[in-house]
């Protein structure tokens, strides 16, 4: 096609654009009522911490403003003050009364920092704790109730049986704050120890927590398996949906934007013109770059990780494009790989104003454009058709939980503002950072999940080259350079 066959016709007029930019009317913390304590559940090492994290970043990415308390981090700031910087096994068996005592003081002085967040305007508080005996939990729900019994209250207990994810889960304890003074084998017994005296009283979630009508959902080795009972608000629903998702295959996540487009040279909002002759090149790049990285890592992997033993090695690549023909041009030379054209990973529309340049819009519409400076991620286009980021991050939801579902690689190519949106899910970037976000196009992001967190490398293509190099900004961080 022609560059002037694809330029869209300008029809808004000044005074359509220049209104009240509109707000949107989002599910998010401010046009809801509900607010929900999530209470997580279960003995150490079993992936509480693992599970609150990344639901931590989920949700406030959805827009649900949401924090963790986590005890734990409060008992070692009074074991510090007090001059016992550690708590040996023995603090936490059952019948040591008075470090019982001292342990439930702590769990509710937590709790009533989470309900003060809540007050504050808050909209989720996830209270990291084992929780793990029947009084426990009783006494959050009591504490939670007299606090605002408008609160929902919904119990996640993790259990794992798979000796190969618990020992992995261990190495991270040992590892962690509780044990950085001690020499590893002693750590290891005091672990095993503590664990055993959680043991002689725990009761996991069972019928007697559902005769309470206690909302709750089990999660068993990292999602193979979950139960759910008396999942009846909006927020918990969003919770259990995101935890129905995972999984601990490991697997790398890549996205990056269409290669550059005419308009794109033009410098135009929208469009759907094919792509320049450097897009083409970063196009022709893409697959055997990606391709030759899998490789590598996977014979970095070590031979003796239990995911190896589930007989997992990456060979394909899901490639997901947006339906517009630059995405699609981008993807074209991927040859073995699950493509998937999807509508909800069309580009920000741009409403009235696509068509338009950035200059024209600075210049012609200097009004609305200055509105929409005091707030970009609530800021929509005009028109009916016109996004925000906030709008975004909503209809990008279920490509999340798609990129969590999935155990192949996935490399998703969309636009600048979809891209960036995704690119702050896997960053927990705070919303008002991602509009500005610099994402220039030629650039490859790779996430890979760990149990500790996500693993990043970043490479732009060389159009003299044509080759991908490790981008400037990346340098010092942790990614394969090949
Ligand atoms: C902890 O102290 O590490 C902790 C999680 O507390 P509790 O077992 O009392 O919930």
């Amino acid at each position: 096609k022609s560059l002037q066959a694809v330029s869209l016709p300008i029809s808004a007029s000044k005074s359509q654009i220049e209104q009240k930019p509109r707000q949107p009317l989002c599910l998010s913390a401010k046009h809801i009522e509900e607010k929900l304590v999530i209470v997580m559940v279960g003995l150490p090492a079993r992936g509480k911490s693992y599970l609150a994290k990344k639901l931590n970043r989920y949700l406030n990415w959805s827009q649900y403003p949401t924090k963790i308390f986590n005890v734990g981090e409060k008992r070692r700031k009074v074991a510090t003050s007090q001059q016992n910087s550690q708590h040996s096994a023995g603090f936490f068996h059952p019948h040591n009364e008075a470090a019982s005592k001292l342990r439930e003081g702590l769990a509710m002085a937590v709790l009533d920092e989470l309900l003060a967040y809540l007050e504050a305007g808050g909209c989720i508080g996830i209270f990291d704790a084992t929780n793990t005996t029947i009084e426990r939990r009783d006494m959050v729900v009591r504490r939670v109730r007299e606090a605002n019994p408008s609160l929902q209250v919904l119990f996640i207990e993790s259990q794992c049986f798979n000796q190969d994810v618990l020992e992995s889960n261990t190495m991270l304890k040992l590892s962690g704050p509780d044990y950085k003074n001690s020499e590893s084998s002693e750590a290891l017994a005091d672990f095993n120890c503590r664990v055993s005296m959680y043991e002689m009283k725990y009761s996991p979630i069972s019928q007697l927590d559902e005769n309470k009508g206690y909302s709750y959902c089990q999660v068993i080795d990292v999602g193979i398996k979950t139960i759910t009972h008396n999942i009846n608000n909006y927020l918990s629903t969003q919770a259990v949906t995101y935890l129905q998702h995972f999984h601990l295959y490991p697997r790398q996540i890549w996205l990056t934007r269409h290669g550059e487009s005419e308009d794109d040279i033009a410098g135009r909002l929208g469009g759907d013109s094919p792509l320049s002759k450097r897009g083409l090149d970063f196009a022709q790049a893409l697959p055997a770059f990606i391709s030759q990285y899998q490789r590598a890592s996977s014979e970095k992997t070590s031979a003796s990780s239990w995911m190896d033993k589930l007989g997992f090695l990456a060979t394909t690549i899901n490639v997901w494009t947006s339906i517009s023909q630059k995405s699609v041009q981008t993807a074209q030379f991927f040859k073995e790989c699950e493509g998937k054209q999807l509508k909800a990973l069309d580009e920000l529309s741009a409403g009235l104003l696509e068509g338009l340049t950035r200059e024209d819009v600075r210049y012609q519409h200097a009004d609305w454009f200055e509105t929409r400076e005091t707030n970009r991620f609530l800021c929509r286009y005009p028109g009916t058709a016109g996004e925000g980021y906030c709008d975004l991050s909503h209809r990008l939801k279920n490509i999340i939980l798609e990129i969590e579902r999935t155990k192949n690689d996935t490399l998703v190519i969309s636009g600048l503002g979809v891209t960036r949106v995704l690119i702050a899910y896997f960053l927990g970037l705070m919303h008002s950072e991602i509009p500005s976000l610099r994402v220039p196009q030629g650039r490859l992001y790779m996430f890979e999940p760990q149990p500790y967190g996500i693993q990043k490398a970043e490479f732009d293509f060389d159009y003299e080259t044509k080759k991908f190099v490790r981008s400037l900004s990346d340098e010092g961080s942790e990614g394969l350079s090949i």
